[in-house]
């Protein structure tokens, strides 16, 4: 069997896919209608419109049926040509992933080296534009929130010191751990390209990806030369203004992710954020009382959407991993490449509130007491302090 039975839920707390809401997964469980029949262009009108508004952009928006990585070739092929040179920062194992798919594709990448435990420093990147006197950087990429390291990049500062250098190159974010979870905006920060994937803050299921396109991106794709026909904008944006697609859309994701949208809008994205912004403090908190290091290094980078926890010298994350779900029927996430076996990841993101994260966090806590890994009581009372203290019904009566 696929799986087997436990009471209760099973707690899906990796940083994505994220536990999708009921009301989304009834959504999807509609027929699947026409895509080039009439009801399909409100559907497909109305997921356009609210995806903008949550990239804050009034620019393009295009919805591919794929994963994250399809909506990081989309951003890298529709913008560039062969043999481009292209600034990227090893930030984490996903920053890695994005930067051999750039060279792969035929580009140059200049891959600045990072210790996986700081996001990206805006002063080197602004450093090195200025020193590219002739302009041959054609864009800079960076991963929002590193996922595999649960530590974050100031895109405004970075947009900032793009701008100071007076480089003309692209700025393309990699959006798919925090969108829907921390503030994100596309148009006010001056981002080229945003890349997004539906399983994260967007509570659904994986199997959409999204770019926010800048009128910058879009003439750059008048000229790029890069291969591409399945991610070309181009087809996508002539026909979308009329809520229809080029192809076979992902019918049923979209029902889900025009339910998603309303849940996120009706909770409002300002609260969706401050939500987010207690889960993360309270991890942290527990982490500490537990006496033990969070991976990220800077509190000012501190991720909203999860919180990677270094496991002490000796002891196996994995082990500890396998012990949890055993025990509690919780997945966490895992520590990927050079962290495998070091770390492991707890999701924060998504449709969880108070009580799933004290749930979330006693089962680590126990999973800890059983696997034996050294560490001190009271990491759920920490977090339970902290987040009645801080509640969103006072938050909200303030
Ligand atoms: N970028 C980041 C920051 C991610 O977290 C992920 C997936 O977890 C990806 C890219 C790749 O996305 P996907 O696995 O949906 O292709």
């Amino acid at each position: 069997p696929l799986h087997s039975h436990s009471s209760g839920r099973h707690f899906l707390q990796i940083p994505g896919p994220t536990n999708v809401p009921d009301r989304v997964l009834r959504a999807i469980d509609n027929v699947t209608i026409d895509h080039r029949g009439p009801e399909f262009g409100v559907l497909g009108k109305a997921v356009l419109a609210g995806m903008k508004k949550v990239f804050k952009t009034k620019a393009d928006v295009v919805i591919y049926p794929a994963s994250g990585t399809g909506a990081w070739e989309a951003a890298l092929v529709n913008t560039l040509s062969p043999d481009d040179l292209v600034l990227m920062v090893e930030t984490g194992h996903f920053a890695t992933l994005w930067k051999r798919m750039a060279s792969k594709l035929g580009l140059k990448v200049e891959f600045l080296a990072g210790d996986w435990r700081h996001g990206i420093d805006s002063a080197q990147i602004g450093a090195r534009l200025k020193a590219d006197k002739d302009h041959q950087i054609k864009a800079v990429c960076a991963v929002h929130n590193e996922t595999a390291t649960g530590v974050t990049s100031n895109i405004a500062a970075l947009r900032k010191a793009i701008d100071s250098s007076g480089h003309p190159a692209l700025l393309m974010v990699d959006t798919i751990s925090s969108l829907g979870s921390m503030d994100y905006r596309h148009d006010e920060w001056g981002v080229d390209v945003t890349v997004a994937g539906s399983q994260k803050g967007l509570m659904l299921p994986p199997g959409l990806a999204f770019n926010a396109i800048s009128a910058k991106a879009l003439a750059a794709s008048e000229t790029a030369a890069l291969q591409r026909s399945y991610w070309d904008w181009k087809e996508m944006l002539a026909i979308n203004p009329s809520g229809y697609f080029p192809y076979t859309p992902a019918t049923n994701l979209l029902y889900g992710l025009h339910e998603a949208l309303e849940m996120l809008f009706a909770e409002g994205l300002d609260k969706v954020f401050v939500r987010h912004y207690r889960f993360g403090e309270a991890t942290r908190r527990a982490v500490r009382a537990w006496g033990l290091e969070i991976l990220c290094l800077n509190p000012d980078e501190y991720s909203s959407a999860l919180t990677a926890v270094v496991v002490p010298d000796g002891h196996s994350a994995d082990a500890f991993r396998k012990t949890v779900l055993h025990h509690f029927n919780m997945s966490l996430g895992q520590g990927l490449s050079k962290l495998s076996d070091k770390v492991f990841r707890i999701g924060h993101l998504g449709d969880l509130n108070e009580l799933t994260l004290c749930g979330t966090l006693a089962g680590v806590e126990m999973g800890l007491e059983i696997s034996g890994i050294p560490h001190k009581k009271g990491g759920v009372q920490a977090a339970m302090d902290y987040l009645s203290e801080s509640s969103m019904a006072a938050l909200t009566r303030a």
